[in-house]
This record gives structure tokens, C-alpha cells and sequence, in this order.
């Protein structure tokens, strides 16, 4: 008995019902991301080919991936990465998934470096709390320079960002280094021309609001503590003992922490303070000189 083929738009649309039942947000169009994963094509061109059928494996690889999305776990995590910067960034639920808002902060950390240094042979970048790696490896490709250190408090965050900077070929310019924020394990003068963070800054009473998906993320990655703002002021407050005199210090926060942020660095003595917005118009991004 022949059994009946199914065509990639009949697959798009079980999915999309699938999907539906469940409360994915956005249901085509991640089951059209699953579909041309398994086709290994861009969206768009799959569009084009509905007609055509999947294989045997491809429909039985595309429903378990359908299924496990069904199940809320983000969309990066199915597929396995994430694009950032024009780079594909490996991900597992060790990690938080890279936001788009993200890419505003390296933009920002680039443009201080073009700007600050632009002689700088040997520019020492710290990102702290660098999960999948997303930021010191954009760091990296884009400034060809800099020398990016990158830490964590997990294992295998560490592990899977190392892979990555491996995967992306550019290992020889990071170091990863198991660490709690700042709290360096050896001492010494201030070495770093530029710190980079992305904090937990959820208050803890948010998280449990947060979508499904989110919750599949690490905790530890979200958690800003009660007030959301614990690991921005002790990254702020620790940073002097890595970042030069004259250095500078960029983090991104929630929307609405802005002002408290910017209280918070002026205290501590920073300087030239500035808030930058993302592509919403929302204050996110905040640059400021030791
Ligand atoms: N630096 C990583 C990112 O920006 C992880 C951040 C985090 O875990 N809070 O995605």
C-alpha cells in the first residue's frame, strides 16, 4: 500500500494547528523556522516549494521539533542556536537565549572602542556573565584588536561558549574564566579598557509572569534579585578593581530601571553616564567612564 505523501503545506499547517492548541505565540512562523530547518533552506524559499513533500526522516525530524516547540521550549533551543550579530550562536537551556536588544549593547561597546581607542593595538575586553558567549564572541569578530575575557559562574555555560569560539574561529583572542561577577581570584591593578554586561535583572517577583517560554531559561541568567537590580550594582560597584581610570563600564538593564540605574552609577563615582535606547524607543543600554 502506497501511503499518502504530504507536502511541505500540509506539514506547515499541522504544525501551525499544533502549535495553535497549545499557545505558541507566532505559529507559522515558527513552524515555517522548524520546516526550514529540516530543509536546511531560508523561509522564504521554502514558501516558494510547498508543493514539494518531505522524506520519510525530514517529516519525523520536522514533528519532534514541532512537538518539543508545542512543549514552549524556545524556539532557539529546538533549533539548537540562535543569530546574533550575524553570527550563529550555539544554545542549550544552559544558557539564556541572546535577545535582539542585546545587539544594541555591542553596538554601543564598539562604538566606544572605535571611538576611545581607535590606535589601541591590544584592547582588553571584559563581558561578565557570558552565558552562550553571545557578546564577547561579536565583541571579537568585530573588533579585530581586542583581547576578550569572558566570565561565568557555570560550567557549562562556559563549556558551551568556548565552543563556540571555537566553532566561529575565534578562540585565540577569548579566555573564559569561571567567576562570581567580578570577585577576581587574583588580585592586581586594573586591567581591563572596557566592561561589558548583560546582569540578571528580572525582580524576582516578575519572573513567575514571564512566558513559558522564558521559564525554560536559567534562572540564574534572569534572576535580578528583589529589586532587579542587585547584580547591576554589583557589577557597578566591583568594576573599579578590573576597569582602568578613564575605562568604561556598559551594561543593559530592564525597561524602567534607567533612572535608578543612572542614580546608582553617579553614586559610585562614574562619569559621562549616559542611557542609550533600543529599537523600541526604550531606554535599555547604560555607557559610563570610570
Ligand atoms: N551574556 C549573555 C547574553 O547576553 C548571558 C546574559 C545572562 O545570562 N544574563 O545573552
Amino acid at each position: 500500500m502506497k501511503v499518502k505523501s504530504v507536502s511541505i503545506s500540509e506539514w506547515l499547517e499541522k504544525a501551525d494547528d499544533f502549535l495553535e492548541k497549545r499557545q505558541v505565540p507566532e505559529t507559522r512562523a515558527n513552524a515555517e523556522f522548524l520546516l526550514a530547518e529540516v530543509l536546511g533552506v531560508g523561509r522564504s524559499q521554502m514558501v516558494l516549494s510547498g508543493d514539494r513533500e518531505l522524506s520519510w526522516k525530514q517529516g519525523s525530524h520536522f514533528w519532534e521539533m514541532v512537538k518539543a516547540r508545542g512543549k514552549r521550549l524556545p524556539l532557539a533551543y529546538v533549533i539548537g542556536y540562535q543569530p546574533f550579530c550575524g553570527l550563529d550562536v550555539k544554545v542549550t537551556p544552559s544558557v539564556l537565549v541572546p535577545r535582539p536588544e542585546t545587539e544594541g549593547l555591542v553596538e554601543e561597546a564598539v562604538k566606544v572602542a572605535e571611538s576611545k581607542y581607535p590606535l589601541s593595538a591590544n584592547l582588553h575586553i571584559l563581558d561578565v556573565g557570558t552565558g552562550s558567549g553571545c557578546i564577547a564572541l561579536a565583541l571579537a569578530k568585530k573588533l579585530s584588536k581586542a583581547m576578550l575575557y569572558a566570565t561565568d559562574l557555570s560550567d557549562s555555560a562556559l563549556k558551551l561558549a568556548e565552543e563556540n569560539a571555537v566553532k566561529l574561529g575565534l578562540i585565540q583572542r577569548i579566555r573564559f574564566l569561571r567567576e562570581d561577577l567580578f570577585k577576581p581570584s587574583a588580585g592586581g591593578a586594573p586591567w581591563a579598557d572596557i566592561v561589558v554586561s548583560n546582569p540578571p535583572y528580572i525582580p524576582t517577583g516578575e519572573i513567575d509572569n514571564l512566558s513559558p517560554e522564558v521559564h525554560q531559561e536559567p534562572f540564574m541568567a534572569l534572576d535580578g534579585g528583589e529589586s532587579g537590580m542587585e547584580a547591576i550594582k554589583a557589577i557597578a560597584a566591583d568594576a573599579p578593581r578590573v576597569l582602568k581610570p578613564g575605562g568604561y563600564l556598559l551594561m543593559e538593564f530592564m525597561m524602567g530601571q534607567g533612572v535608578e540605574v543612572k542614580r546608582q552609577l553617579d553614586h559610585l563615582g562614574f562619569s559621562e553616564i549616559r542611557l542609550e535606547k533600543d529599537l523600541q524607543g526604550v531606554e535599555r543600554i547604560v555607557v559610563a567612564r570610570r
